[in-house]
């Protein structure tokens, strides 16, 4: 009988150490423009009780009718792997209530979510998303502040070539009246809406605005806008939101069939689209959910946040960059024993200085080590043979351009090493 090989899920993939180099690189990149922004990073459980997201996000949007991981535990209450970030951290929100700390809250999330959607290229059943909420403000600065912040993170990780999409939802006054016109108007074109839009007109009509299928966009086309729906209030603060991201240079298109794919959202709405990945193109999306912090047990506190699909960016990202630059480092190659010893004693002293060191972990022929040391890319070989032992001497090799190829060994002594290999390092970044 074979053994079937085990893999991993569908949808779920390995990052091997050729990508997480990239990931470590984005992680860093991000952080630092946070921490000038004054974000601060909250870690929230993997798994929740199901009912956090069905009345967040909504029951009949698609992430919670057919996306979400779903089982039952152990004793019998149903739990969900988190398919988003916000509904975890306004969660932590009001248990912790960090409200009465602080009456403004910046935080910001990095992690897996799962959806059990058709795996593609962009898309996947694991994914990653970083993601920054600022709760506790009504005024449009929040919401300028987190389209910028938004815009400022992608930029600084490389990817620059996108476009900012905004739009308004309006209020819970002023959105039954346009959801009635909207009604009425794709009622006149129902035909033409596919079964899931059909179903959606009844349940959940401004979601038909928010479908990609050719026929259903092409009805939507020709719907009326929200915008020409504001109350008062709403209309003066999408004007504000506006204003201050023009003040910012922040360009923007107003989308108005942008509805985003959760319920909770409130007034404004964005998205930050790329060029040059069909249609998996939304790389960070977000908005303000005023209702939801009430919604889920707390106090009435608006806020307003984005998060963004890491896995996507870094698809891009590797259509245009070269792969991160790993620190020069040390090989160590000994022969005999005695050699073998100072060999590990001295690249633990190395690395103690913050010098990254690699030693031959399989001995052999100095030729087998030499060329080992080659493929994994080393910026110096230092060998010990019996003459380094005696001489308390070791051999360095310059295995860069020129210096590699005229077969020069320097000796060096033992307890220069440190010393000399930092002045050489030094050089190489001066270059
Ligand atoms: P889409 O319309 O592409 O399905 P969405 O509206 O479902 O996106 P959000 O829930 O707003 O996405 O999540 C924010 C971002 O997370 C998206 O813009 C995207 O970059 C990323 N994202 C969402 N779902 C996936 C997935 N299954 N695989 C990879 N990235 C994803
Ligand atoms: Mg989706």
């Amino acid at each position: 009988m074979s053994k079937q090989n085990i893999k991993a899920i569908r949808g779920m993939r390995d990052i091997l150490p050729g990508q997480t180099s990239w990931w470590q690189r984005m992680e860093r990149q991000l952080a630092e423009v946070l921490a000038l922004y004054g974000y601060r990073e909250i870690r929230t459980p993997i798994l929740e009780n199901t009912a956090l997201f069905s009345r967040s996000i909504g029951e009949q949007t698609d992430i919670v009718s057919k996306e979400m991981y779903t089982f039952t535990d152990r004793d019998g209450s149903s739990l969900t792997m988190r398919p988003e970030g916000t509904a975890s951290v306004v969660r932590a929100f009001v248990e912790h209530n960090l409200a009465r700390a602080e009456p403004v809250n910046r935080l910001f999330y990095l992690g897996p979510m799962f959806r059990h959607e058709r795996p593609q290229k962009g898309r996947y059943r694991q994914f990653y998303q970083m993601g920054a909420e600022l709760l506790g403000s009504a005024d449009p600065a929040a919401d300028v502040e987190l389209v910028d912040l938004m815009v400022e993170c992608i930029g600084s990780i490389g990817l620059r070539d996108t476009s900012l999409q905004i739009n308004s939802l309006g209020c819970d006054e002023c959105r039954p009246a346009y959801r009635e016109k909207l009604v009425s108007y794709l009622h006149g074109h129902e035909g033409s809406l596919c079964d899931d839009c059909k179903r959606r007109l009844r349940v959940n009509p401004l979601r038909v605005l928010d479908c990609k299928k050719d026929s259903c966009v092409a009805v939507s086309q020709d719907a009326p806008h929200m915008v020409d729906f504001l109350c008062d209030e709403c209309s003066g603060h999408f004007e504000s939101v506006r204003l201050g991201l023009e003040t910012l240079g922040r360009s923007f298109e107003v989308n108005h069939r942008m509805v985003r794919g959760l319920d909770y959202y409130s007034r404004t709405t964005f998205e930050l689209v790329a060029k040059g990945l069909g249609s998996q193109n939304a790389v960070a999306a977000g908005g303000r959910y005023d209702g939801l912090v009430e919604q889920i047990g707390g106090p009435k506190v608006p806020a307003v946040g984005f998060a963004s699909g890491l896995d996507r960016i870094l698809l891009l990202l590797q259509q245009e960059l070269k792969e991160p630059e790993s620190m020069p480092v040390v090989y160590m190659v000994t022969h005999g024993d005695d050699a073998w010893l100072k060999g590990l004693e001295l690249a633990s002293r190395v690395r103690k200085t913050g010098i990254k060191v690699m030693a031959d972990v399989r001995r052999g022929s100095l030729k087998a080590q030499m060329k080992r040391a080659d493929k994994d890319g080393a910026r110096f070989v230092v060998l010990i043979g019996d003459d380094e032992v005696a001489s308390s001497t070791v051999s360095v090799k310059d295995m860069a351009g020129e210096a590699k190829a005229g077969e020069k060994q320097m000796s060096v002594p033992v307890d220069q090493l440190v010393h000399w290999l930092k002045t050489n390092l030094e050089k190489e970044k001066a270059k």
